[in-house]
């Protein structure tokens, strides 16, 4: 699968690589991970903080994959709004989500935090009302979610027009948000965890998985075999491929980077997004890009995506300029990326009935994957120290069994 297109920014920032080898012998360990993404290297993490034995392989190079065309804006609002999720789940478990996302951003800003040689800051999160006739629906969202106790400030267009110069009906400001350099969080991890023993190969592909009672077989591409108690398929978007059942449905997303700016505005201190579907959204860098993304599509055939990537960036670059026409600015970099989207918002973390409880899926997908793949590294290292987390059921396969 063709995972990205154009000149995705934290490619070109982040050029310079360690490599590590393919894997070109047999071998054994307590867990195999399949992936060296951010989802991966945040899982290789916590499993080795709990004491286990772990090698990570991956048929590109570390974070190369979806990892590097994202945007990177870490939130604990996901794409559905919390009084949707309430309506398909029940408040409860709305809650749980978006308290798990909350919980995560946290932990995310405090892992991040000590890194010198990793870009990322706490931030501000605006969302705002984008059409007249969202407001209604914008103001009761932000009075669920006051009322489930989330830190929230309701803005409405005086304050909007004040604070952001933005003309919109209402918008919910939030003080739980981050923004990071993901490559670079993904390389960090992993060589941390490299430290800790775990073993990375790179340019090493699985082709196929047979579990048995007490642990899986594993076939690579180049015919190697790897023998271990568990897998963790942390394979992107491309894990569907591993299942016969359809989870997920993959759509492109868009994005562009801006040449710095001598004052990105609010937006240093602030991302933003809007309430339409599919939203358009924005943060800075640390020096002083901007970074604006949306127009998603239903498209999933590489070439076609690779043709729409010019005309895309122009019109994000004019819906941007039509909200904030005080931020002038120009394209540098534009990308795309394949990304999936579960039917209702949530991922997936948790072994499927095909394979049975050793292969454990990590498919964070949605717009917010970066702050799943945080909540799925302790749900998987719970899972195989056979504990229960609070969110392994939500965000188990088990809820398409449920009508
Ligand atoms: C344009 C765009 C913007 C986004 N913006 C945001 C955002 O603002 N905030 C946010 O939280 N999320 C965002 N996302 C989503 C986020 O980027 C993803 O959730 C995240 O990158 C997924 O990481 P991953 O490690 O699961 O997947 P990947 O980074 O794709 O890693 C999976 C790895 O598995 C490897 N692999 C696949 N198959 C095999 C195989 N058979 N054998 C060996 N290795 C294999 C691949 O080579 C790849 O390196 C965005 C995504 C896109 C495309």
């Amino acid at each position: 699968m063709d995972l990205k297109s154009g000149s995705p920014f934290w490619m070109l920032k982040n050029a310079q690589a360690e490599f590590h080898p393919p894997l070109t012998d047999d071998h054994r360990c307590d867990v195999l991970i399949v992936g060296a993404g951010i989802t991966a290297a945040l899982i290789a993490r916590a499993l080795v903080d709990a004491g286990m034995q772990v090698c990570l392989i991956d048929k590109r190079q570390v974070g190369w994959g979806s990892t590097a065309a994202s945007t990177a804006l870490l939130q604990y609002e996901i794409d559905v709004e919390l009084q949707s999720l309430a309506r398909t789940f029940g408040i409860d478990d709305a809650v749980l989500a978006y308290r798990a996302c909350e919980q995560a951003v946290e932990s995310l800003t405090r892992l991040t935090r000590p890194m010198r040689d990793v870009d990322s800051r706490p931030m501000q999160s605006l969302y705002f009302s984008s059409h007249w006739y969202h407001d209604r629906r914008v103001r009761r969202e932000g009075k669920l979610r006051k009322e489930q106790g989330f830190a929230l400030e309701c803005l409405d267009n005086s304050e909007l027009q004040q604070r952001f110069g933005l003309d919109a009906g209402v918008g919910l400001l939030s003080a739980v948000a981050a923004e990071v350099d993901p490559v670079q969080l993904a390389r960090r991890l992993l060589k941390d965890a490299t430290g800790k023993g775990v073993r990375v190969f790179e340019r090493t592909c699985l082709k196929e998985l047979s579990p048995t009672p007490r642990g899986v077989n594993v076939t690579l591409a180049n015919g190697k075999r790897v023998r271990c108690k568990h897998v963790v398929m942390a394979a992107g978007y491309e894990s569907q491929g591993f299942l016969s059942e359809r989870v997920a449905r993959n759509r492109s997303s868009y994005a562009f980077a801006s040449d710095p700016m001598p004052d990105p505005g609010f937006l240093a201190n602030c991302m933003v997004w809007e309430s339409a579907r599919p939203y358009l959204y924005a943060r800075s860098t640390l020096d002083h890009r901007l970074i604006i993304g949306g127009e998603d599509d239903s498209i999933d055939i590489p070439l076609k995506r690779d043709a729409s990537v010019g005309k895309k960036s122009e019109t994000l670059k004019r819906k941007f300029n039509a909200w904030f026409p005080a931020l002038t600015l120009d394209v540098a970099f534009s990308w795309a990326g394949t990304f999936a989207e579960t039917k209702d918002g949530l991922p997936f973390f948790g072994p499927h009935q095909q394979y049975g409880p050793r292969v454990h899926f990590a498919m964070a997908y949605g717009g917010n994957g970066i702050t799943y793949s945080a909540i799925g590294a302790d749900i998987i290292r719970d899972t195989i120290q056979g504990k229960t987390h609070p969110c392994a059921r939500l965000f188990s396969f088990e809820r398409l069994r449920r009508k």
